[in-house]
């Protein structure tokens, strides 16, 4: 650590990097390469004296998300540049294999080389003769298969952060050590609170953005702001061994072996070997503290905890043998900052100019330089370069600020980080935390829930299950926590009726003189169309990209409330108090959602059951489809909403919470006699599927514009909009993609997302989702491919290693007339 920090500190400088970790400094390096040179580095301490200084350099590319596939591929591509400048990175590439050392570990790998094709990553599949071939240290026993990935690399931690950093200084970035920033000052209220001056034990620095690359420090600094970030810093252990091995030419790939939960890279002529340990432990973090770590804890490891180990080395000593005679020269016990889902804290926050790039879950150095690329984009330009929204930080609600949920959530992560994830699986820890009214009968109603953003939602109810349907169970990973009950009450909704708890959906409430003037600049279709409208619309950034997809409801002359997904609520309500700062509109913006109760009443039947509940019309001239009325239904208070997200004809009830399980017992009661069915969100997404509705986050993402979606009937080019100016370009040259629907040969193969999609043999797409529609009999998948590829091309849809051929058919499959809807 001989970082020579310039000792003038600027009083002023445009942007603030807090924190000189591979993060900050890839942050400020990138910002720099963008052209912002206005840029001050500050570090408490020395540079890499966080995290990375002990850091095990391993860097792996291929994740289940896409996007950070494709900045880990960026940080190894940025990595081997630099490696042939002046101040290399100690950048190796000497591949990594990942062992199968179970069935079902060997079926996850090759789920994961389907993935690998779709983001044209080159992976083979490998024997477990193969892959001792590449590292003679290990044994086979219990070796299904592995993978070999030949760009993945391991670099030196300490010697990238000083590199980043030189390369920053090298185009005009400040680099200040051993200054502290104690808190950081803003100006205004509400939505237009600013960031305007960072304090720092060596002076204050007027500036306009502030990015927090603090590591496990990072949700202390937030804090000075007043802003959550939900990071705890975990004990991780590894350790080098003696020399284990005779000099060798080409380095040793690094190997992974999940099963037995250990890690392992050439260190010299011996290892290194790590794991993440079944009982894990947590560092400073309690159930009524977050950020109390030491303000002295720079430079500094923990004591090694070698009884918690114990398991790690017994499991490494069976995979490589040789290590049990190894002679252990370093034992590292260092505190990473690691999130409840494992994922990344990126991009902005409500204070406008604050950023986050922390939590890096022990993937930091492997993320590192697609990080700085993507933040440093998102901090200059407003808006990221891909869809990042799984490591965006507003995806954490409310409960999250809470260090005891947040506490538990992130325990259970981390100690089941090697865990195979298999679809519809559940988490468990801080549950039940946020539930509907009428949960109680549903609980009491044979209901299997799943959890999202600390809602209980009901997925199935386990009790409409008929063994008929079992015939329609899908093969393979689908088949797994999979429910007939699911196929009983997506027959309801289509056959008779259905009755769906959405209180979980997020309502975002948009209210002041300038709302409805807001509203029309941030939608795509025209929202302000009176009192009691309900319209269907994006909200785009400047390149046209989908930000946010949502049901807008007008309440009142000066008043809208749009729903959207349950994860979404953060997200959507940043991304609107962004844009009413940015047009200076006089508004408030509230999440709502737990104020209101939403319940989903569809079907045929669903008319015959609500009309002797209300003194409301419910013929299709008072009350049409996408309109709203404020009316009673039986005893209670409601917002009907007549919208459907399942594709029949049907309304949204909406009531303030205490009247919901009241509500709902009345509805459950009067449909009886008209075989209303009480239905999950697993049906709801297979009916929605058939019905191509798109969902957020999978079909629809900021990378893709809605003529590419297929949502241009939303688009109103005739009004003024954020985004509208990409949308006429993109109108006027066409679309050189769009979302296509596949119907795959075999109903009983089903898509679970990211599965590469070929066409004569080129992987041309990846899925964005998929599953069974049970009405129309097909298993259906989505899927961006070039617009020269026509509906009736047969392409192939890589499951599971095996190529299903599937057919490209003009959606959607179901009504597609709208009928039902408008019945
Ligand atoms: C044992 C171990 C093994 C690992 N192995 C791997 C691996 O093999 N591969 C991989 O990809 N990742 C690995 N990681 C993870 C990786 O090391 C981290 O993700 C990464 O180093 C975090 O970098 P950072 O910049 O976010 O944080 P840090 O390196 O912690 O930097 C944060 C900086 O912020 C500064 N700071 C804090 N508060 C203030 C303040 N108030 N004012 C000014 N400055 C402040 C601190 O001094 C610190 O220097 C491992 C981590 C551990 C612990």
């Amino acid at each position: 650590m001989t970082e020579q920090a310039s000792r003038t500190l600027p009083s002023l400088a445009r942007i603030v990097v807090v924190g000189g970790g591979v993060g900050g400094t890839s942050v400020a390096y990138h910002l720099a390469l963008s052209g912002e040179r206005d840029v001050v580095l500050v570090d408490r301490s020395e540079l890499t004296s966080g995290s990375t200084f002990h850091s095990a350099g391993l860097v792996g590319q291929l994740r289940s998300d896409p996007t950070l596939t494709a900045m880990n591929r960026y940080s190894v591509e940025l990595y081997s540049s630099l490696q042939q400048g002046d101040t290399p990175p100690g950048w190796v590439q000497c591949g990594s294999i990942r062992l199968a050392s179970t069935q079902e570990r060997w079926e996850e790998i090759q789920r994961q080389a389907g993935w690998a094709a779709s983001s044209g990553l080159e992976m083979s599949l490998i024997s477990a003769a193969e892959a001792q071939e590449l590292f003679p240290l290990m044994s086979t026993d219990g070796v299904v298969g592995a993978c070999f990935l030949p760009t993945d690399g391991q670099v030196d931690p300490s010697s990238l952060t000083y590199s980043l950093a030189a390369g920053a200084r090298a185009m005009g970035v400040q680099i200040l050590t051993g200054t502290r920033v104690l808190g950081i000052d803003t100006e205004g209220e509400g939505l237009r609170r600013r960031v305007v001056r960072v304090r720092t034990d060596q002076g204050d620095i007027e500036c306009e953005k502030v990015v927090d690359c603090g590591g496990m420090f990072a949700a202390e600094i937030a804090r000075m702001v007043d802003v959550r970030v939900p990071i705890v810093p975990m004990s991780h252990q590894y350790v080098v061994t003696e020399a284990m091995f005779e000099h060798r030419e080409t380095p040793l790939p690094s190997l992974r072996d999940p099963d037995n939960l250990v890690y392992y890279r050439q260190e010299v002529d011996g290892l290194v070997m790590g794991g993440y340990e079944r009982n894990s432990e947590p560092f400073t973090a309690s159930a009524s503290s977050y950020d109390a770590v030491p303000a002295d804890f720079n430079g500094r490891l923990l004591v090694p905890d070698h009884d918690r180990f114990v398991e790690i080395s017994e499991n490494a000593a069976i995979r490589v043998p040789a290590i049990a005679d190894a002679g252990i020269r370093t034992f590292i016990n260092g505190p990473e900052a690691f999130t409840p889902d494992n994922e990344f804290c990126l991009g902005p926050t409500d204070v406008a100019g604050f950023y986050v790039a922390a939590g890096f879950c022990a993937h930091g150095i492997a993320g590192a330089g697609g990080i700085g690329k993507v933040v440093a984009e998102w901090v200059l330009e407003g808006a990221p370069p891909m869809d990042l929204w799984h490591m965006d930080v507003r995806r954490f609600g409310q409960s999250y600020r809470s260090p005891s949920y947040t506490l538990a959530r992130t325990v259970e992560n981390y100690e089941t980080y090697y865990d195979i994830r298999y679809p519809a699986h559940e988490r468990s820890a801080g549950r039940p935390l946020r539930v509907s009214p009428a949960y109680a009968w549903h609980a009491a109603h044979g209901a299997s829930f799943g959890e999202k953003s600390g809602w209980e939602r009901v997925n199935v109810y386990e009790s409409n299950a008929t063994a008929d349907d079992e015939s329609w169970r899908p093969r393979g990973w689908a088949g797994r926590n999979w429910s007939p009950g699911v196929v009983a009450e997506h027959r309801a909704a289509r056959e008779a009726a259905a009755l769906f708890d959405e209180s979980s959906f997020a309502k975002i409430e948009v209210r002041g003189p300038d709302a409805a003037r807001l509203m029309e600049w941030v939608c795509d279709n025209v929202v302000a169309r009176g009192t009691g409208s309900v319209t269907y619309t994006q909200m785009l950034n400047a390149r046209g990209g989908v930000e946010c997809d949502v049901t807008v409801t007008q309440t009142a002359s000066d008043a809208f409330v749009v729903v959207t997904g349950t994860a979404f609520a953060n997200h959507d309500a940043s991304w609107l108090r962004t844009q009413a700062r940015e047009t200076d509109a006089d508004v408030t913006i509230t999440d709502v959602t737990g104020a209101w109760a939403c319940f989903g009443l569809w079907g045929p039947n669903a008319r015959a059951i609500l009309e002797r509940l209300t003194p409301q019309d419910l013929g299709n001239d008072a009350f049409p489809f996408m309109s709203m009325r404020e009316t009673t239904v039986g005893d209670v208070p409601v917002r009907l909403v007549r919208v459907t997200f399942v594709g029949e004809l049907g309304w949204e009830l909406y009531c303030p919470t205490e009247y919901g399980a009241g509500l709902w017992r009345t509805l459950w009661a009067a449909g009886e006699e008209h075989g209303l069915v009480a239905g999950g969100y697993r049906a709801i997404d297979s009916l929605r599927l058939e019905k191509g509705y798109r969902v957020w986050g999978a079909e629809l993402d900021p990378a893709h514009t809605p003529y590419e979606s297929g949502l241009g009937f939303c688009v109103k080019l005739e009004k003024d909009f954020l985004g509208r100016d990409a949308l006429a370009a993109q109108k006027e040259s066409g679309v050189a993609q769009r979302l296509a629907c596949l119907v795959l040969d075999d109903a009983a193969q089903v898509a679970l997302g990211n599965e590469p999609v070929r066409l004569d043999g080129a992987v041309l797409g990846r899925v964005t989702s998929g599953g069974i529609g049970f009405h129309v009999g097909s298993s259906i998948a989505f899927v961006y491919l070039p617009v020269a590829v026509q509906d009736g091309a047969r392409v192939e849809v890589g499951i599971f290693g095996e190529w299903v051929g599937a057919t490209v058919t003009k959606d959607p499959l179901y009504d597609p007339r709208s009928e039902r809807v408008r019945a």
